[in-house]
């Protein structure tokens, strides 16, 4: 088995500021913010933003847009190893994802009251039934991640 690396903490901060500035270059095209890298050794091999609206692909939340620009790019469908961080606590659909691309950790940061499935709405990471197990850590540079998403909706309401 593939042994996974412990990254310290400033390494997930840089990755989690790059998934944030993600997340902000999708607000320019008016999408909700959250954006996703997708690491491997120590190197992005995925960047996404969520981009629905755009692209008009309901799937294309910013964990699905950086792990299929992963997995295309390693012409691989399985990023063992890898570690994801999402600026929003993943959605039931994405997590399903993320077991079936059997990546190793998720990194969030600001949870998902209404659709999160980590801790907010259930637990479908620690599910019996799944085959694959994922290392799962919320909260980094939350009130950031949070914080990118509230001056979207506030700045919409007002305009
Ligand atoms: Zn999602």
């Amino acid at each position: 088995m593939r042994q996974i690396k412990i990254i310290d903490r400033s390494q997930d901060e840089r990755f989690m500021r790059e998934a944030l500035a993600l997340a902000s270059e999708g607000a320019t095209l008016g999408e909700v913010p959250v954006g996703a890298v997708l690491v491997q050794d120590g190197e992005i091999i995925g960047r996404g933003f969520n981009c629905p609206i755009s692209t008009h692909d309901p799937s294309a939340h910013a964990e699905m847009v950086a792990i299929r620009a992963a997995a295309l790019d390693l012409r691989n469908y399985r990023l063992p190893g890898s570690t994801l961080y999402v600026t929003l606590e993943p959605c039931s659909m994405c997590a399903g994802l993320i077991v079936h691309s059997r990546i190793a950790r998720v990194v969030y940061g600001a949870t998902e009251p209404k659709a999160g499935v980590v801790v907010s709405r259930g637990q479908f990471f620690t599910q019996e039934f799944l085959n694959h197990r994922v290392l799962v850590e919320g909260g980094l540079l939350a009130q950031e991640c949070g914080a990118v998403l509230s001056a979207f909706f506030k700045a919409r309401r007002s305009s």
